[in-house]
């Protein structure tokens, strides 16, 4: 059965990047991608063309260090607080992620939360707060995958700017002058899981008085270009065609505006739905996971729901846990009419109900 794939991560990817991977994998010159050198010229040809794809699409400044590790987003809370933060360091509180991040922040120094939305199920992103320019720097996560909601623009802040992206990378065009750090894990809009990529301003480095130890020190894998042990060769060849389709489609303000477009299909028809409704506050709502529930009239509909949907190939759509209901991610490589697929039969099943 044709399978619409809504996962939230791993997610859906380009046709493109998993015949290319496998291609890859399977070997051109009789050798496989997993059976060569990280040191040999062709994987050090590829690594060197997907950090220059990556700048490119991206827009990154000069000043800025673009490098790939493994250990995915979760080792990233660690790694941020490690390297940049030398007594206290603020965090927004919108969502599990930003938890897990201050919680990591907290075996380094003091963290403070400027806001939180935590009271209200994380249903919006707080905006009334000062940045604290006391601070080693400002932690943000644009996206929240679990809840979903988005920051959309790239606010200004008065310490280096710190964003978690793992859900929303490459969905739009960022300000990358506007952050000190961004990174995120690979497997929701890039490619392959186990693998983060960082985005650094390097003049923000080596100001902490802690030593560090070699592997988790960002100045380590900026001067060995990625290359100081063995990186994850598979995960970052995905992201490499990942990033050659990006640009094949027009980049990522072509992406955009597609993104714009199923997110809009989607919350329209929840918004004028007699059964459904959006559990996320309007002006926040994420362009990139699309959690809906059933009004409390209907909740008992739910599972009679999920079984129609997953019969006629939909995947994926079952809420987190902690929120119920349903998340439809609809990342870069998730095809416009998928999202009419789904739009039809949440048509189908009012239909039958009322
Ligand atoms: C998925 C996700 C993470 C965790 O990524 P891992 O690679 O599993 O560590 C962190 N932050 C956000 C916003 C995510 O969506």
């Amino acid at each position: 059965m044709k399978k619409y794939n809504f996962n939230a991560g791993p997610a859906i990817l380009p046709r493109e990047v998993i015949d290319g991977t496998m291609y890859a994998v399977n070997g051109y010159d009789g050798l496989s991608l997993m059976e060569i050198s990280h040191r040999s010229k062709e994987f050090g040809g590829i690594l060197k063309d997907t950090v220059s794809l990556f700048r490119e699409l991206l827009d990154v400044p000069y000043g800025y260090s673009v490098i790939f590790l493994g250990g995915g987003a979760s080792l990233q809370f660690c790694m941020v607080p490690y390297n940049l933060l030398e007594t206290r360091a603020a965090y927004l509180n919108t969502g599990s992620w930003a938890k897990k991040a201050m919680k990591e922040a907290k075996f380094f120094g003091d963290v403070v939360e400027v806001a939180s939305s935590e009271d209200s199920d994380y249903t919006f992103i707080p905006k009334d707060y000062a940045i604290p320019t006391d601070v080693d720097y400002f932690h943000v996560t644009t996206n929240n995958t679990i809840f979903g909601t988005e920051l959309f623009t790239d606010i200004y802040s008065p310490v280096p700017l710190v964003a978690d992206m793992s859900s929303d990378i490459f969905s739009r065009p960022v300000d990358v002058g506007k952050y000190g750090l961004i990174y995120g894990g690979v497997q929701k809009n890039l490619g392959t899981a186990g693998l983060a990529f960082v985005v650094v301003r390097d003049d923000i480095l080596g100001k902490v008085s802690r030593s560090i130890p070699t592997m988790l020190d960002y100045g380590t894998h900026i001067k060995a270009g990625s290359l100081y042990n063995t990186p994850p060769v598979v995960p970052i060849y995905s992201v490499f065609k990942n990033l050659e389709w990006i640009k094949s489609v027009g980049g990522v303000g072509e992406i955009n505006a597609r993104n714009r477009r199923k997110a809009a299909l989607l919350y329209d028809a929840i918004d004028a739905s007699r059964i459904f409704r959006g559990t996320a506050s309007v002006g926040d709502r994420s362009l990139m996971n699309v959690c809906f529930v059933m009004k409390d009239e209907y909740k008992e509909l739910e599972g009679r729901f999920a079984d129609y949907v997953s019969a006629r190939g939909v995947v994926g759509i079952k809420g987190h846990r902690s929120v119920g209901g349903f998340r439809a991610s609809l990342y870069n490589a998730l095809p416009e009419e998928y999202v009419g697929v789904l739009v039809s039969l949440m048509k189908e099943s009012e239909r039958e109900v009322a």
